[in-house]
């Protein structure tokens, strides 16, 4: 048995290297936007860069599966736009898309906008992503330890055209913190990431 042991341990070293020949990693530039509100409290991002990093790089992980990579742009922060909410629309997600201003937007990266508390977790219907820092979940076994992580990669699931899929462990489902991908679902987000990678400028 112990002679096996390098066979084994040479088996392991080469599985990397040929998923990576099959699935070539495809990486996307992400620009983070902290968002800041004098009047709104629940606009106002409490995360530094040292903290969107330890984000990205968590759903970075869970995106490896899919040999797709974000890369961080930039981040910096963003003064919301002063527009007083109706009282029932304080937590809705249009409301807080009206008040994010897009002149910094980036001609080369996907946005992410971080507020601390929303309605949703996250959205994205056309840019930006925006993802809240206090996600309220229900945990799945297996699931993401990081929730703000899960959102992140959950949103930009949705920025590669995925659909949700309320399979619990899925990333694609919605208020879980499920992290995996079926092999259609990695198909066509690295078909979309593709197209985008085809239709940005270059930086
Ligand atoms: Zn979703």
């Amino acid at each position: 048995m112990p002679r096996l042991l390098p066979l084994v341990a040479f088996l392991v070293c080469l599985m990397p290297l040929r998923s990576e020949e099959s699935m070539p990693l495809l990486s996307l530039q992400v620009r983070v936007h902290l968002m800041q509100s004098a009047t709104q409290p629940r606009l106002q991002a409490t995360l530094d860069e040292a903290g969107v990093r330890a984000i990205l790089r968590e759903a970075n992980a869970i995106w490896a599966q899919a040999g797709i990579r974000f890369e961080l742009e930039a981040v910096g922060v963003l003064q919301a736009l002063d527009i007083a909410p109706k009282r029932w629309f304080e937590r809705d997600r249009n409301w807080v898309k009206s008040v994010i201003p897009t002149n910094e937007f980036s001609p080369t990266a996907i946005d992410v906008c971080f507020v601390r508390e929303m309605g949703p977790n996250g959205f994205f219907y056309g840019e930006p992503v925006v993802v809240c820092e206090m996600p309220e979940f229900t945990k799945v076994k297996g699931g993401s330890a990081n929730p703000v992580a899960r959102v992140l990669a959950h949103e930009l699931g949705h920025v590669l055209f995925l659909k949700h899929r309320q399979d619990h462990t899925n990333l694609m489902a919605s208020a879980r913190n499920g992290t995996s991908l079926n092999n259609q679902e990695i198909k066509d987000a690295r078909q979309r990431a593709l197209q985008i990678l085809q239709q940005m400028p270059l930086p």
